[in-house]
């Protein structure tokens, strides 16, 4: 058994049944994508528009990419047509350009919106009171070609575990907040994306529902 499978069942074994696992593949090679694909492993997730696009046109058609970097508004149009969920958005002009291309394509487009709570200044994402704002001001409502399924962060990296804990419950409490105000009524606003490879076991006992693992599956990237 090659090591990704066998790094890619430990980790799915570590995982709560309700959280899903997003195998982080960016700059990993197409082999180590089809080695956890074979295992049974569906969704990954990219952070690079062009290293997606040539690994969406090569790799099986059943693959679900999430977009999970700093997705510029130039090219949203690039991987609108297929991809399954835009899990960093931090902008206002960013949501209106995925509605703008996924109407193109006549398709709805799953997103999270990307808290910054981390004290790193270099992270993007919404501040809690910009994103707050950002939906009180209403606009998504009319945008009938994305849909808000949840929120996104990263939490500062740092050794404190503490520190970390309490950015990822911030963040969940902050979910029940935008859940309970603005989509009480809607089952598909559920996800909590945070918990990365050092940290993903503190973001299951904070309430995450998808974790995004990278090195851990994959190996170092180079
Ligand atoms: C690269 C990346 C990850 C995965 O990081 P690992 O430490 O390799 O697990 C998770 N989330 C985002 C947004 C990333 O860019």
């Amino acid at each position: 058994m090659s090591s990704i499978s066998e790094n890619l069942k430990k980790v799915l074994s570590t995982l709560p049944d309700d959280v899903r696992l997003v195998a982080v593949s960016k700059y990993h090679p197409a082999e180590s994508i089809l080695e956890a694909y074979n295992e049974g492993q569906r969704v990954f997730g990219e952070s690079h528009v062009q290293e997606l696009q040539v690994k969406h046109e090569t790799l099986p058609n059943d693959i679900q990419w999430h977009f999970i970097g700093h997705l510029q508004t130039n090219k949203v149009k690039y991987i609108a047509p297929y991809v399954s969920m835009i899990e960093a958005v931090d902008s206002l002009r960013l949501l209106q350009e995925i509605e703008r291309q996924a109407a193109k394509c006549g398709r709805v487009v799953d997103v999270l919106l990307e808290l910054h709570i981390a004290e790193e200044e270099t992270k993007y994402g919404l501040t809690i009171n910009d994103c707050r704002q950002l939906l009180e001001e209403g606009e998504w409502r009319q945008m009938e070609h994305v849909r808000i399924c949840g929120l996104m962060m990263m939490a500062s990296y740092v050794e404190d575990n503490d520190q970390i804990a309490r950015e990822m419950s911030l963040a969940a409490d902050f979910f029940d907040e935008v859940k309970e105000r603005f989509f009480a009524d809607a089952d598909y606003f559920c996800e909590r994306s945070w918990g990365m490879s050092h940290d993903y076991l503190i973001a299951c006992r904070c309430r995450s529902t998808m974790v995004r693992i990278g090195t851990t599956i994959f190996g170092e990237r180079t």
